[in-house]
């Protein structure tokens, strides 16, 4: 056996990085491989290019909810971690038609779940997870494509980009598990229960994009609006204040209009509607914007495959998939949609990290 090879973490979102990070305090050794060229997965918190005096802007996650997440709050606490409450004071806007003007709603007190935002973006979580990691521990540019279990136990990995085979003790995925059943070929091949497992775990907020306007100042607040709206005509069905917690201003949208639509229309003609709603519900200051940042999550083939292009109709079944055996437990699965509770949360991605590790340690 390959006894004192690393075990090896696919993916370097949450759930990996904070695997790596658990099993490095215990002194097991880890290794992370990422296909994308970054770390953090659905994370993803970006600059304005030529204006990082702005802040960062979260396109992927954004909020933790403390009151029915204690693991991340725990944890942001541990890692010293900076955090502000959502921005929520004045009116909301609710556009019912095209040809009426917004009515504005005084949100009731205490109505609200508190949630709250991370000074920098939810990066700064990751940063800082990554952080308690060796330096090499995370290897980027590494897209796995096979895993095998050779006759005597020993596992072996290939990746694209990297020509010789990854040796490892023990293999933790963290991926959304559509993306595994489309992207990793097994040997021996998963039983048909596991694959409709995987395959009937939709990866959240895949099928999602957001835009992010963002201003000088939140100019909004000084007539009294909250930026909180809610509309039936779109694009945007949810804008949000995402302005950082002092300085710049930004909202922030998800859309209403399906993946597919958007895909259809393109970039360029889904921001032209972006602008347009922006200037219709807030005024000409709208569209006086510095940037518009825009992630449609659904056409990233890291995160979704073409099933997820269909909006999410229930909150689906997460837990971690049945029908592993074979495996002799050599092949753990973590990742948000595999969590018992919180699963779509990063929450749940800390849970399953958890999970994950002490049933590796169970071992
Ligand atoms: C628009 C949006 C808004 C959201 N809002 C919130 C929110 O406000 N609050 C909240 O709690 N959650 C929110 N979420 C969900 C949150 O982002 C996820 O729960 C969390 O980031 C999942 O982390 P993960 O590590 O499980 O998966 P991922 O972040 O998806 O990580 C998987 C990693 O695997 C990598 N990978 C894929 N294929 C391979 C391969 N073959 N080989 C190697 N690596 C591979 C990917 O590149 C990625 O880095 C939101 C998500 C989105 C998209």
């Amino acid at each position: 056996m390959f006894v004192n090879d690393p075990v090896i973490i696919v993916g370097a979102g949450l759930s990996g990085l904070r695997t790596a990070s658990l099993l490095t305090a215990q002194g097991i050794k880890c290794s992370v491989l990422e296909a994308r060229g970054r770390i953090g997965g659905r994370v993803l918190s970006k600059e304005v290019a030529e204006r990082p005096d702005l802040g960062r802007f979260d396109l992927g996650p954004t909020w933790f909810w403390p009151r029915y997440e204690r693991t991340i709050t725990k944890l942001v606490k541990e890692l010293g971690l900076e955090t502000f409450d959502q921005y929520n004071k004045g009116l909301m806007l609710f556009e019912r038609s095209r040809n009426e003007p917004a009515q504005q709603y005084v949100m009731p007190e205490g109505n609200v779940e508190r949630s709250v935002r991370f000074i920098g973006g939810v990066q700064s979580l990751i940063d800082a997870v990554a952080a308690t990691l060796p330096t090499g521990t995370i290897q980027l540019n590494t897209q796995v494509t096979s895993i095998r279990q050779e006759g005597n136990g020993n596992i072996t990995l290939e990746a694209d980009g990297i020509r010789d085979s990854i040796r490892a003790s023990a293999v933790i995925i963290t991926l959304p598990p559509r993306v595994v059943a489309r992207n990793i070929t097994f040997r021996p091949e998963l039983s048909p229960d596991l694959k409709t497992s995987l395959v009937n775990k939709p990866t959240w907020m895949a099928a999602q994009a957001k835009a992010v306007a963002v201003y000088d100042r939140p100019f909004w607040r000084e007539i009294g609006l909250s930026g909180l709206v809610s509309s039936w005509v779109g694009p945007l069905q949810e804008i949000q204040d995402a302005s950082p917690d002092a300085g710049a201003g930004a909202l922030f949208g998800f859309f209403g209009m399906p993946a597919k639509t958007r895909q259809e229309l393109g970039k360029e003609k889904v921001l032209k509607l972006v602008v347009e709603q922006l200037t219709r519900l807030f005024g000409p200051s709208a569209a006086n914007m510095k940037a518009l940042l825009y992630k449609d999550w659904s056409s990233d083939p890291d995160t979704a495959v073409a099933e997820d292009a269909e909006p999410l109709r229930d909150y689906p079944s997460y837990g971690p998939p049945v029908g592993l055996e074979s495996w002799g437990k050599k092949i753990i699965f973590a990742g948000t949609e595999t969590a018992y509770e919180q699963g779509g949360h990063l929450e749940g991605a800390l849970r399953s990290a958890e999970r994950a590790v002490s049933e590796l340690v169970e071992l």
